[in-house]
């Protein structure tokens, strides 16, 4: 069997470019006589991987050099706890911009830590929209703003953002980052765990601004601590080699096609086709969220029965489309489609979409 159209959410599909040269230099890394994955994370060879991923993000990205570019393990997820123990002061609090359950782990973690607000939600209607920036309500005294870019379960997408004067804007970009341009120096702080867009699971990017890393609280556990990571470069301990090194050829890829703008353009092109057939479909297929707040990266429909979703799913599967399950808390179908995914993909599955239709 040759390789499908993978609609995964996470761990997702990678670009078959970056795979093959991984598998190219599998266990023979140029010429070393050694794999990847047996290298010291100290050798030249590490130490060059290393510098070219960050340089290849600096480039794609447009990352100033006031920021700092981290490799750290522990997903997104801890994330969620760290940057709250470093940047919320003793008795201060920070607010968050709650648009989905990763959001609220988000929350939940500063809660534990330190303290977070709500300073916006749209769980009242299932997160099936995105509270529009004007509307957030902003604690002057919050040590920063937290809010998720695209919100993987419910399918919703902040791809602007606001200008807010003298605040620390952190983002969430685990399932979206690289997929279109963004003016980084918006934000203080953008973190992503890399097994949507940039590569396998068990390196999280962390992209961090000087001044908001100098706002850190001092007498964290070391390895909780950013300062620690940025002083030694990622290396303090440990990072996650091969994990980075993929994100590295991911990197790469993306810069043979095109760069972000390139990217930008496919992935608006695959999302303007699937929603045009969805909006086509006379209610057969039905989005969840509202459309000026529909994701790019992920999917969500529902249709008239869970018998026939259930249908669909798998004779799209038995055609080489997988993947396509919903998550419980939405239901239906899912379609993820991170850059990896081709064009292509699209055409097929909506081309299925359509023959589904007129036989069921
Ligand atoms: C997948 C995801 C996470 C969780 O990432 P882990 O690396 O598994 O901790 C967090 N936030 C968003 C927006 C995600 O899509």
């Amino acid at each position: 069997m040759g390789r499908i159209f993978n609609f995964n959410p996470g761990p997702s599909t990678l670009p078959l470019a970056a795979l093959e040269k991984a598998q190219a230099e599998f266990t023979d890394y140029k010429g070393s006589g050694m794999s990847v994955l047996e290298i010291s994370h100290r050798s030249k060879d590490f130490e060059a991987i290393l510098a070219d991923t960050q340089n290849l993000l600096k480039e794609m990205l447009g990352i100033p050099d006031n920021y700092s570019i981290l490799f750290l393990g522990g997903g997104a997820s801890l994330q969620f706890a760290m940057l709250a123990m470093n940047f919320i002061p003793a008795g201060g609090s920070a607010d968050y911009v709650v648009t989905g359950e990763w959001a609220k782990r988000a929350l939940k973690e500063a809660n534990i830590v330190a303290k977070g607000r709500v300073a916006a939600s749209s769980e009242e209607r299932n997160f099936s929209y995105l509270p529009r920036a004007e509307s957030w309500d902003l604690d002057p005294a919050a040590a920063f703003v937290h809010v998720t870019s695209n919100n993987t379960i419910f399918g919703t997408q902040y791809r602007t953002f606001p200008a807010l004067k003298d605040k620390f804007l952190i983002c969430d970009m685990s399932s979206d980052i690289l997929s279109h341009r963004i003016d980084v120096s918006q934000f203080a702080m953008i973190y992503a765990g890399a097994q949507k867009n940039l590569g396998p699971a068990g390196v999280t990017l962390v992209i961090l601004r000087n001044d908001l890393a100098a706002t850190a609280r001092e007498g964290l556990p070391t390895m909780l601590s950013y300062a620690t990571h940025i002083k030694n470069n990622s290396l303090y301990n440990t990072p996650p080699c091969f994990p980075i090194y993929i994100m590295q050829l991911t990197l790469q890829w993306v810069k043979e096609i095109g760069g972000l703008a390139a990217i930008e353009k496919i992935n608006r092109d695959k999302a303007e086709l699937l929603y045009s057939t969805i909006d086509e479909s006379g209610g057969y297929y039905r989005g969840t969220v509202e459309p000026e707040s529909r994701s790019w990266m992920n999917v969500t429909i529902r249709m008239v029965s869970e018998e026939l979703e259930a249908a669909f799913i798998a004779e799209a599967k038995a055609q080489g489309l997988g993947g396509l399950k919903g998550h419980r808390s939405v239901g239906g179908i899912r379609v993820s489609m991170y850059n990896a995914m081709p064009l292509a993909g699209i055409e097929k599955l909506t081309a299925f979409m359509k023959a589904f239709k007129a036989s069921h």
